[in-house]
């Protein structure tokens, strides 16, 4: 699949359809796979964050939120087909859950958000596992495994309901740098950074 640097950022050359079939073959394959939907700002933030630079370039779809992006490739002539939004591609992820009656845990957002977030979409896709909820405040320092903190028994949690999506909503860069740090211990199939889209789904 063709990637386009933009400001030494890949960011994937797909369409929305190209981008849902490539998260549903990641779906149906064994292998862990990461979406980011980076804006321009997170691309600027690239210049000078090493770690995000990283956590970028170990995804396995980076597509363009922010029509920033798709004009920035037009200077560059190489065009990008379309924004794609993050929100729209969790809707269509969500539509393929339903469908297959994939579980889902939701990680994010003010105390409460993400349970709402949860149960509004269960009332839309009532066919999905909603197999947890959490919110993004931790109580403690995460300082090994052996540290009780929230974060660690979050940690736990996931691991223990190996949800085949993670939609990780603690805004960019957090969600990004919090993926790429737990990402080879977490028992998901598919990680996705949704920033504010749960407060949306929250309504
Ligand atoms: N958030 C969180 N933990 C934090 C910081 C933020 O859970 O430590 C949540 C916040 O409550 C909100 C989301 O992350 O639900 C950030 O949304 P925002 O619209 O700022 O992110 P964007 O979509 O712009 O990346």
């Amino acid at each position: 699949m063709e990637k386009i640097n933009v400001l030494g950022v890949k960011v994937h050359r797909v369409t929305m359809s190209d981008a849902v079939n490539r998260v549903i073959s990641f779906l149906e394959n064994k292998q862990k796979s990461i979406v980011y939907t980076p804006n321009s700002e997170i691309i600027m933030e690239c210049q000078t964050n090493e770690k995000l630079s990283l956590a970028m370039k170990e995804a396995d779809l980076v597509i363009p939120d922010g029509i920033g992006i798709v004009l920035a490739s037009k200077i560059i002539k190489k065009p990008l087909s379309e924004r794609v939004t993050g929100i729209d591609l969790m809707e269509k992820i969500l539509n393929y859950a339903n469908e297959k009656g994939k579980s889902i845990f939701i990680l994010g957002g003010r105390p409460g958000v993400a349970q709402k977030c949860g149960e509004n979409i269960l009332k839309r896709y009532p066919n999905i596992k909603l197999k947890g909820t959490h919110h993004g405040y931790f109580k403690g320092q995460h300082i090994g495994m052996e540290n009780h903190s929230e974060e660690v028994q979050v940690l736990e949690l996931i691991n223990y309901l190996k949800p085949d999506i993670l939609f990780v909503a603690f805004g960019a860069p957090k969600q990004e740098l919090w993926i790429q740090r737990y990402k080879d211990e977490l028992d998901a199939k598919l990680f996705m950074g949704v920033g504010g889209s749960v407060d949306v789904y929250a309504g």
